[in-house]
């Protein structure tokens, strides 16, 4: 057995396997084959092995989350990341609460409505594609409307890769007397969100973006105080985050069948995130995927949707070229062939695509990513990938 650091060492970023592609997407990614190699095995649910296995994954969930005084604690849920977000929101909001959501995007719109569904109160700022809520707007809408109890933000709002101003929302809403809750789906693990720093109730998270595992389970991460509260609250059985709090506390099990297998390659992706120095070390490498993968496609006239202070290391929406030889569909398989799977766009006014920073490859991959973009544009015959005028006059009114 080679030690961690050594194994994640060996492993460096070659390609996923042979002949497969890189996934170019917010998840699910391209993983280690040590964290792929960690599902080989089959694990009982109600065995000791597989009890130490959950125990293990909370307690580096918590210490990934700054939870040094145990004042926080972390439950694993089944599913995709959306029935995670549904648990939260469905546990943590009292049935006469009412919630100010903050959209920028389709997961801000999840939210709401899975609000709508659970029949819960709510308000929302809606900032469009990618405007991105601030403090002040914040605080004048609690002002403006004293029964909001609440406030949900989305971290990074992959939809346009938006990343929201999350410390200064935090601390209007803490300063204002509201609870804050947080789908950081996509940014925990790359990005700083440490309950030291960073005043929250809850927020969620899952095993398939920048921890790289596979999909399966989701998780939130909650103060104690808080999740005691959320007892007999849940409109949902399976879905309820205090009865599966309960259940892991009192047995060391998940209420039903867990997705042994992805908690196993979780493990391995822990470790591995471990080895490459936590938090901070994951965002530094995305960082640099970024980097290499905005200053690349820049230099064929491609232009990202925002501005880089707004730039998330987690994925990058760019706008389609102006050229009129340039078509999406062509652009995807020719990139595909070439072994990157790239992501449409989801923006409503001006047509785009993502390509996402996250999982396991480096800026030696995303510079083949632009080598690979170079050759697909002239294959179409682009020589040039600068965006219409008006997306252009569409992003300066986005602010600095
Ligand atoms: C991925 C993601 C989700 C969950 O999506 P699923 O498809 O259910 O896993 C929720 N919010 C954000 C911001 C995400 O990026």
């Amino acid at each position: 057995m080679l030690a961690e650091a050594e194994r994640s060492e060996t492993e460096a970023f070659t390609p996923p396997a042979m002949g497969e592609p890189y996934l170019l997407t917010p998840g699910p990614l391209t993983t280690a084959y040590a964290v792929k190699a960690a599902m080989l095995k089959d694990w009982g649910s109600w065995d000791s092995d597989f009890r130490a296995m959950t125990a293990d994954m909370r307690r580096r969930l918590l210490a990934m989350a700054g939870d040094s005084e145990g004042a926080f604690d972390c439950v694993p849920m089944q599913g995709s990341g959306t029935f995670a977000v549904e648990a939260m929101l469905g546990s943590f909001l009292p049935k006469y609460s009412k919630t100010l959501v903050l959209m920028n995007g389709a997961y801000g719109q999840r939210i709401a409505q899975t609000l709508d569904y659970l029949g819960r109160a709510y308000t929302a700022i809606d900032k469009g594609d990618y405007m991105p809520p601030r403090g002040p707007e914040v605080a004048a809408a609690i002002k403006a409307d004293p029964a909001i109890t609440h406030v949900v933000v989305v971290h990074c709002e992959t939809s346009s890769g938006i990343l929201n101003p999350i410390e200064e929302i935090a601390e209007i809403v803490a300063a204002n007397g509201r609870k804050l809750l947080i789908d950081s789906m996509s940014a925990f693990g790359a990005l700083p969100l440490d309950v030291r720093d960073i005043r929250y109730e809850a927020m969620v998270s899952s095993a398939n973006k920048c921890i790289e595992g596979v999909p399966g389970f989701g998780f939130v991460i909650a103060r104690k105080s808080a999740l005691a509260a959320t007892k007999g609250r849940s409109h949902s059985l399976s879905l309820d985050v205090h009865a599966q709090w309960d259940y892991l506390e009192k047995t060391g099990q998940w209420r039903f069948t867990p997705p042994t297998h992805v908690v196993a390659a979780f493990l391995e992706a822990l470790r591995i995130h471990q080895a490459e120095g936590g938090v901070s070390g994951r965002g530094e490498r995305y960082a640099g995927n970024r980097d290499a993968l905005v200053s690349g496609m820049r230099e064929f006239g491609f232009e990202t949707l925002l501005k880089d202070r707004w730039l998330s290391p987690i994925i990058v929406t760019f706008f389609n070229p102006a050229h009129t030889d340039f078509d999406f569909t062509r652009f995807y398989e020719l990139m595909k062939v070439k072994g990157f799977i790239i992501y449409p766009g989801k923006l409503t006014m001006v047509d785009s695509f993502r390509i996402g920073c996250i999982g396991r490859m480096d800026a030696a991959v995303m510079r083949q990513v632009v080598k690979a973009a170079g050759e697909s544009l002239n294959e179409m015959g682009v020589d040039d990938a600068a965006p219409p005028a008006e997306a252009l006059a569409e992003r300066a009114r986005l602010i600095d």
